[in-house]
């Protein structure tokens, strides 16, 4: 199994200094499982590369284990091929101090976000492409994926659930190699070793500052942690804490869907979670949140040094006086309070107010508008405000059935006007975007049922040229 990281910063091969390795040299480290190899193939002025070979002892693997059930498996199997927790200790013994983000003899450029790629020739993703772009892209990575067949000699076979990857993105080296650390084995969804609590810390410290604002937090801890319960609970809970669960009337039931062993975090903060990490992905620092309520993503964008203004509005003066107490906005230090306002409007009309933004949430609100009133919205928000990015948030309607104290009316809130299918937003969101010179891409939020979807359904509309 082959790791390749590339940067084009110059000079490139400043990278040997990063990595702690000689780019003249070929060098090996013995593993307990097999053997790591670090060469560069290209270490110019322009360009370098560095590439961790991994040679995995199938037989070593196994040797000191008890035998029994499935022997034949342990030594027939992919891992010495394929991308895995193996990849990631590897990682961990032979990068170590880069992961760190230490170097002694460049360390500015350590903590320096450079244009950095990494290739991995063959990673096993349970989830598919869709899961491997749900986790990377909130974390700024651009995301080529090639599936490979099951055997090139004979197509007909058909795809097997492995990917040559590469992800690209300006970061520093630490993090690129703890991103790589944590979900390596996320993708391949296995462990050769037993998980524990001390796993469970690992994750919390190696997760510092991107898992708890992730939109697949949740997946990615519980897979990490090899879906063991009591371990993943309590992880979710320390990634989120004191955050008394806020949970809204209209979404309560959802704490029915899974059963009560796994209760999960309400959906309601799994949202605000997913439309955070987008706004942080697309770079804003001037967000303005429409359709605000009581201000809980509010609240949350203030905490983040990244958003250096926060506008909030609503058509309720009622809702933006609870705002307002809410979020202690008499009692904020100035400088806090320099950083966020609240504005009465209606996203129906054309406000100049709203205008040179570089992000807009949506979140629970379209459904709120009468249908007739969706064009004017439409235009005041993609034509006349015209942020750089958009994310909206919506019901899934079709995933109203798991619940059983939705209206009669099938919806779940009085006040909404309507809920859409899949099908619906994605055509709404598509012709909106289109019309506007946008890019529309999709995310679902919450447990995705394989045929109901997604209990939330999120749109990030991005802003051509
Ligand atoms: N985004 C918040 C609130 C969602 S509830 C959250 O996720 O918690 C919908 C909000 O949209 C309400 O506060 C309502 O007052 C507001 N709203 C409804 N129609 C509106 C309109 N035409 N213009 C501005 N806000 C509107």
């Amino acid at each position: 199994m082959l790791l390749t990281i590339t940067t084009t910063r110059r000079p490139a091969d400043d990278l040997g200094y990063l990595l702690h390795k000689h780019p003249g040299r070929f060098q090996s480290y013995a593993l307990a499982f097999g053997t790591a190899r670090v060469f560069y193939p290209e270490a110019g002025e322009d360009r370098c590369s560095a590439c961790l070979l991994l040679d995995v002892d199938p037989v070593g693997l196994v040797r000191g284990k008890a035998g029994g059930e499935g022997l034949l498996d342990r030594y027939v199997n992919d891992r010495p091929y394929a991308a895995s927790s193996l990849m990631s200790v590897a990682i961990a013994q032979v990068f170590g101090s880069a992961m760190q983000g230490r170097s002694n003899d460049r360390p500015e450029l350590a903590a320096t976000p450079l244009p950095l790629s990494a290739r991995l020739d063959v990673l096993p993703v349970r989830g598919g492409e869709r899961f491997l772009r749900a986790v990377f892209e909130p974390l700024g990575y651009s995301v080529a994926a090639e599936r490979r067949p099951l055997d090139e000699q004979f197509p007909e076979w058909g795809e097997s659930p492995y990917f040559a990857v590469e992800i690209a993105a300006e970061t520093t080296l630490s993090q690129l190699l703890t991103h790589l650390y944590v979900l390596i084995p996320v993708f391949d969804d296995a462990k050769h070793y037993f998980v524990g609590d001390a796993e469970m810390e690992k994750l919390l410290a190696k997760g510092a500052g991107w898992l708890a604002g992730h939109p697949e937090k949740d997946e990615i801890t519980r897979r990490y942690l090899k879906h063991r319960h009591g371990l993943y609970r309590e992880a979710l809970a320390r990634l989120a804490p004191g955050e008394p669960a806020d949970v809204d009337e209209a979404d309560e039931p959802s704490a029915r869907v899974e059963d009560s062993l796994e209760k999960p975090l309400s959906l309601n903060d799994q949202r605000l979670g997913a439309v955070l990490a987008a706004l942080r992905a697309s770079g804003a620092r001037r967000v303005l949140d429409l359709g605000c309520g009581e201000g809980r993503l509010l609240r949350l964008l203030l905490k983040d040094p990244q958003f250096e203004e926060v506008v909030g509005v609503d058509v309720s003066i009622r809702t933006l006086e609870a705002a307002r107490d809410r979020l202690h906005l008499d009692r904020l230090p100035e400088r806090q309070a320099a950083r966020i306002r609240l504005m009465q409007g209606s996203l129906t009309y054309r406000d100049r107010r709203l205008e040179g933004y570089d992000a807009a949430a949506v979140v629970e609100v379209v459904e709120h508008l009468d249908p007739p009133r969706l064009a004017a919205f439409e235009r005041a928000l993609f034509a006349s405000a015209r942020p750089a990015t958009v994310v909206l948030t919506t019901p899934n309607r079709e995933y109203n059935v798991t619940w059983e104290n939705v209206g009669p009316d099938r919806l779940r809130h009085p006040d909404h006007r309507f809920e859409w299918t899949r099908a619906e937003f994605r055509a709404w969101a598509e012709a909106a975007a289109a019309r506007h010179g946008y890019a529309v891409r999709f995310v679902p939020v919450g447990p995705d049922d394989p045929t109901l979807g997604p209990p939330t359904q999120m749109g990030v509309f991005t802003r051509g040229r």
